[in-house]
């Protein structure tokens, strides 16, 4: 069984996508080490970059080009300046050369040393290979990014080992609802509890704690740069930001410095159902505005579907329970990472595998549970209000316009956010032991559902909206 914690579902690092950004950028670098562990790096004299699948038909949209110059230079998409992005990529892209891990100085030109095959590898649709000259002979690596920033290469002949070692790290292994349910029966502890006994096993409680800060600080600074920045969005289909306007219409002429201030200001307006509805669309825009200008989101699961966590824990925060404070983001972030674990471990969380029912779906049952266990639901409604998010959004599409992440997109996580909500309330008020569809065969039936579409539908931007609405129009 795979053992995956929180902190690996909810990463921090930058738009517009974990699978074509995160992904390929996280590969460069485990390339770069693997050159290091055989003691290669230094003997490098060319590098070259081969993108397969989905990585090429909406890799150019969704920035896999610059990921990988990126991670190529040695930059860290948690931690670099997202200012210096531009800088970077014009350096390489004028100069013809790169900086190999901020060490080696090398030619490359992105437009010869990039190269976008259509074809498909057979392991997964995203697969990319990273080729080196070295002493006049070409090495090459293969990765996969498999969704939400995770990165993997074929399976080799030691894994067995290597997953049974993995497998014994938690001492309450999750990978069903059913096993989840188990645990906090037999612990009598809720479903954050015992994600935390999990979480604790590897880590402090301190550095727990940190994290889980900073992904809930970059996630609000995220919302408050989205509702504060006004203009367009790169990329050629001039879509409008909308979060801006949104936010000055709701705010009015509410004065405040900074994201704690906004959060008393939204806290202290009059919200009826339709400011409600209107502020967690707004919340869900801003993320994804931001992750569509390469901006610094909170891959959650994916960053095509960041808006959809935050949007809802902000709704919390803001609507629900004005005194909610950390020790709830907390519970929120725990629920909200274990339940997409699930759905990673019993179907995907990629859209080039499933298509967006992978993405904005698996967000929204994420936080449809983490959302329900806040207001008060027990360990089986928080699974049933999971179950209810995701079972409205089976089939969804994936078919961005011109490759972005941006039509369909940006709106979709504003509905997954309402969903989730919707959902919530909908367990609060459901019987679980009535519920006809437990969260296991949803997340079954998601994955055959995922199987059986086309690949038209699945991240290539070769059917759905991406070919029905002529790009002059946008
Ligand atoms: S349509 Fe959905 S899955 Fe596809 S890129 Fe957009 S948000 Fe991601």
């Amino acid at each position: 069984m795979e053992c995956i914690s929180v902190f690996d579902m909810l990463k921090i690092g930058v738009g517009p996508s974990s699978s074509h950004t995160l992904g390929p950028w996280r590969a460069a670098e485990r390339w770069i080490k693997e050159l290091k562990a055989n003691d290669n790096f230094h003997k490098v004299e060319e590098i070259s970059v081969d993108l397969y699948g989905s990585l090429s038909l909406t890799g150019k949209g969704h920035a896999t080009d610059y990921a990988i110059m990126l991670g190529l230079s040695g930059a860290d998409p948690e931690l670099m300046p997202i200012e210096t992005i531009d800088t970077i990529i014009a350096s390489i892209t004028n100069s013809k050369a790169i900086l190999f891990n901020n060490e080696l100085l090398l030619d490359f030109d992105p437009t010869i040393n990039i190269i976008f095959n259509k074809k498909f590898l057979p392991f997964h649709s995203n697969g990319l290979k990273f080729s080196a000259t070295i002493n006049g002979r070409k090495k090459s690596s293969t990765f996969y990014s498999i969704g939400g920033g995770f990165v993997v290469q074929e399976e080799r002949k030691n894994s067995k080992k290597n997953k049974a070692i993995f497998q014994n790290t938690f001492p309450y292994p999750i990978s069903k609802g059913t096993e989840l349910l188990k645990y906090c029966s037999e612990l009598n502890k809720s479903i954050s509890e015992v994600v935390l006994e999990n979480e604790k096993s590897i880590r402090s409680i301190e550095t727990i704690d940190f994290e889980f800060e900073r992904i809930w600080n970059t996630m609000l600074e995220c919302m408050y740069i989205g509702c504060h920045t006004e203009g367009t969005l790169p990329g050629g289909l001039n879509v409008r930001r909308r979060a801006f306007d949104m936010n000055k219409k709701l705010i009015g002429t509410s004065q405040y410095k900074g994201p704690n201030e906004w959060i008393a200001t939204i806290r202290n307006s009059e919200v009826k159902f339709r400011q409600i509805i209107k502020w967690v669309s707004c919340f869900a825009l801003s993320v994804n505005e931001v992750n569509a200008s390469l901006g610094r989101v909170v891959t959650a699961p994916t960053n095509g579907s960041a808006g959809v966590i935050p949007a809802v824990l902000m709704y919390y925060l803001v609507i629900e329970n004005h005194d909610g404070n950390f020790e709830d983001i907390k519970r929120f972030l725990l629920v909200a990472g274990e339940i997409g674990s699930i759905f990673k471990k019993g179907a995907t969380i990629s859209a080039a595998m499933g298509g967006c029912q992978a993405e904005i779906g698996v967000s929204s049952a994420m936080a449809a549970g983490a959302l329900c266990e806040l207001q008060g639901g027990t360990p089986e409604q928080v699974l049933v209000a999971a179950e209810i998010a995701m079972e409205h959004h089976l089939g969804l599409t994936c078919d961005p316009i011109g490759g972005l992440v941006q039509i369909p997109c940006i709106e979709r996580n504003a509905m997954g956010a309402i969903k989730a909500i919707n959902a919530s309330e909908l367990a609060l008020d459901s019987d679980p032991h009535h519920m006809k569809i437990p969260l296991d065969k949803v997340v079954n039936t998601m994955w055959e559902t995922a199987k059986d579409m086309n690949s038209k539908y699945k991240e290539t931007s070769e059917g759905g909206l991406a070919v029905g609405v002529n790009l002059t129009d946008c």
